[in-house]
């Protein structure tokens, strides 16, 4: 079958990391053009406008979105309105009801919208659902412990209103959760660090019904923590490497330690709902950040520089 053409809006560190590597090696798009004020890639045509990049190319079918969230849904509405499907970088906006609104904008022309979700096709996180189903959650306790600066180097954006700081990468472990859990649990309680000179915090602990506890930091050097540790009526699992590693009851039984396989079955699965006409957005991740920040009992921290 014939590849679908597809362009890249926003060529920042996770297209180029990740979106532009797993378009390379896709069966089913092939990447016609970029849109970035300073970001290509080579041998592709290259805009610095979204609206120039639609007009000159009617053959692409599919617009993947790799700005961060806060521009993110101009960009979305111009192409939708321009009858092409789209596929949105987590976390798919700045607030939950700009999703909302471009689900319906999606249904009412028949499009695709795909809110994706990398950290959940880490590669033990479906086995990791599996094993959970028929078990009972007694406590579960997250770790997302990691180096802004090596993540996000120069990233302004992250501590801007709508970056969402720590909750930037936070937000993979709870799309995690909110995947594998067999029972849907609720935000009772949190503390937020805010750098006395930024808007969104650098640290945050959570506290869910259910027994679930989570510590998000972004200043932790050296090596890094993405673990999901949960004990159950029947034994107990984690979920190390962000997804990628199942123990269970201590013994590795899963997985391996590399991310590479998360974008390729994002693409994979786009294709699928674009065949099958279909949308696909799940803002559970989402909620549990706007409740934190709702709920959230605020500290102001160190100030922060990059
Ligand atoms: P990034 O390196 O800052 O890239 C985003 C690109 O968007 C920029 O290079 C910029 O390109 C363009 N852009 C347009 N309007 C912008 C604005 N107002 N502010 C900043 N950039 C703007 O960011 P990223 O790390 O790729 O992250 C983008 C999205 O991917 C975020 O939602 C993030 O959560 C997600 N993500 C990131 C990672 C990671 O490891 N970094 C991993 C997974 C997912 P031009 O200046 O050329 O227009």
């Amino acid at each position: 079958m014939a590849r679908l053409p597809v362009a890249l809006v926003g060529i920042g560190k996770i297209a180029l990391d990740q979106h532009v590597p797993a378009l390379s090696s896709s069966n089913d798009f092939t990447l016609a053009a970029t849109v970035s004020r300073k970001g290509s890639v080579p041998g592709v045509p290259a805009y610095t406008g979204l609206d120039a990049m639609l007009a000159a190319h009617p053959e692409v079918r599919v617009v993947s979105l790799c700005l961060p969230p806060v521009p993110r849904f101009l960009a979305a509405e111009a192409a939708l309105k321009a009858g092409r499907h789209v596929m949105l970088e987590k976390p798919p906006g700045a607030t939950l009801a700009e999703v909302h609104a471009l689900e319906a904008m999606a249904r009412a022309r028949g499009l695709t919208l795909y809110a994706t979700w990398h950290s959940r096709m880490a590669r033990a996180v479906a086995q990791a659902k599996a094993w959970l189903t028929g078990r009972s959650v007694i406590r579960a306790h997250i770790t997302w412990r990691e180096d802004v600066r090596k993540w996000h180097p120069g990233q302004e954006w992250v501590f801007e209103p709508g970056g969402m700081g720590v909750f930037d990468p936070g937000i993979n472990a709870l799309s995690i959760l909110t995947e594998i859990l067999p029972e849907p649990v609720h935000l009772t309680g949190a503390e937020l660090e805010f750098p006395a000179n930024r808007q969104t915090p650098i640290a945050a602990r959570l506290a869910f019904s259910g027994g679930v506890t989570a510590d998000f930091d972004w200043r932790q050097e050296g090596p890094q923590t993405w673990d999901i540790e949960i004990d159950t009526d029947q034994g107990r699992m984690a979920l190390r490497m962000g997804g990628n590693v199942l123990e269970v009851d201590g013994q590795t039984v899963a997985g391996e330690a590399d991310i590479m396989g998360e974008y390729p079955a994002l693409y994979a699965r786009m294709a699928e709902l674009v065949a099958l006409g279909q949308s696909e957005v799940d803002l559970a991740p989402m909620v549990h950040v706007a409740d934190a920040m709702t709920l959230g009992r605020r500290i102001v921290t160190d100030p922060f520089h990059f």
